[in-house]
């Protein structure tokens, strides 16, 4: 051998000792990543048929060996259907497998997992490995699976209650019109005949809001549309406001600029104006001012609640249309109810197709604005095509 020869025989073999030292740096890098992290950590062949390794940290037993039964000993058959289909996403896309699916864990029972992959492609951009991480979320789903049971409990217990409550409110109210006709000379009885007159009238409103918020929550509620004139039905909702109004002392006035025709359910329409107004009469304080105005805003008939009241805080302006959301004064006021108007209204106006808004500051007043389409919009698409 030449000195030359000699020289790059050295050259090469100082190379190659380069490349193993690195190779192993990264493979002890590697080594201490999988121990260090607590997720489960796994690599697959390109297409999934064998699990190469799994370290499944107490959570799932480990693979050690290629295994071609992993799909059978490792996921819920329930859930295999999705967790092949998904698979078979990300192999077509070359892109990220995620899904929560259930698992099998090492003690038998049935775990949840957040299982994430990724493919490791080589020059050719073919998939030459899968890599991935699971995350044992077991707790969360028991704790959502938790919350959503007892979510679904209270709301049949309250459309329960509605119902109970409602069944004996029928022959009160049937008595107190029998008693209206027999003491009309006895001021004594007829004094405590107003106060139970007062109290099942305002038990029979927070009944039927029970009763309404359990029909929207199922939803059991169903729109009876038909042409309607908005005055008239303006009218009639402040008909139905009028006693609390005056009892406060407001004064109110009614601006429409023009007859307004849309299609809708004349007493859901009645019912949220209603709302709003007994809403504007409550939060306002004696001798106020309401103002309803109504307008056509191209295809929406626009309808303001507008009011000199107490105002809304910031804080709760973000959630008032949330079920069981009362501000702090009104939840002290007699005349508060349960914090479902707000709620019951929006999906009213939801249903058609409508949006409600709010504008509001503390101590000046709020307006109530709702937009409702003058018709569904297949019909508006009927006409114009
Ligand atoms: P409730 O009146 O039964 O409490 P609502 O859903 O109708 O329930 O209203 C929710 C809360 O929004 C009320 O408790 C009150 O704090 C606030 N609110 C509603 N309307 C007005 C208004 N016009 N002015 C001031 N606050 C209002």
């Amino acid at each position: 051998m030449t000195n030359g020869e000699q020289r790059a025989r050295d050259a090469r073999g100082s190379i190659n000792n380069e490349a193993e030292d690195g190779l192993r740096i990264s493979e002890d890098r590697f080594r201490a990543f999988v121990m260090a992290t607590s997720d489960v950590i796994y690599s697959m062949s390109p297409d999934w048929h064998e699990m190469r390794y799994l370290v499944g940290k107490g959570f799932i037993s480990n693979t050690t060996d290629p295994n071609g039964a992993w799909l059978a000993q490792y996921i819920v058959p329930e859930d295999q259907p999705h967790v092949l289909a998904t698979i078979e996403d990300a192999i077509r896309n070359k892109g990220a497998f995620e899904l929560e699916h259930r698992v099998i864990r090492s003690d038998g029972t049935i775990g949840w997992t957040f299982s994430r992959a990724i493919p490791i492609l080589n020059s050719q951009g073919e998939i030459t490995e899968w890599f991935g991480a699971a995350r044992d979320v077991t707790e969360r789903k028991q704790r959502e699976e938790y919350l959503l049971e007892a979510d679904q409990r209270k709301d049949e217990f309250m459309a329960m209650l509605a119902h109970e409550l409602r069944n004996p409110l029928a022959p009160m109210v049937n008595a107190l019109a029998l008693l209206q006709v027999a003491n009309k000379d006895d001021s004594f009885l007829e004094k405590a005949r107003a106060i139970l007159e007062r109290q099942v009238n305002a038990l029979t409103r927070l009944v039927d809001d029970l009763l309404d918020m359990a029909r929207v929550t199922s939803g059991q509620l169903d729109l009876r549309n038909e042409r309607v004139e908005l005055g008239i039905v303006v009218a009639r909702a402040l008909e139905a406001a009028r006693p609390l109004i005056e009892s406060r002392g407001h004064s109110v006035s009614v601006t429409l600029t023009e007859r307004i025709e849309i299609d809708a359910d004349p007493n859901r329409l009645q019912q949220i104006l209603v709302n709003l107004l007994n809403n504007a009469a409550k939060y306002t304080n004696p001798r106020g001012r309401i103002e309803i105005s109504a307008w056509l805003e191209r295809q929406h008939a626009v309808i303001s609640v507008k009011d000199t009241g107490i105002g809304i805080e910031p804080e709760l302006l973000s959630k008032l249309f949330q079920p069981f959301t009362r501000g702090k004064r009104s939840a002290a006021r007699s005349e508060g109810g349960l914090g479902l108007g707000l709620s019951i209204t929006r999906r009213l106006v939801e249903m058609h197709a409508g949006t409600i808004e709010v504008k509001s500051t503390v101590g000046r007043g709020s307006d109530f604005v709702v937009k409702i389409p003058r018709q569904p919009a297949s019909q508006a698409a009927d006409r114009s095509g």
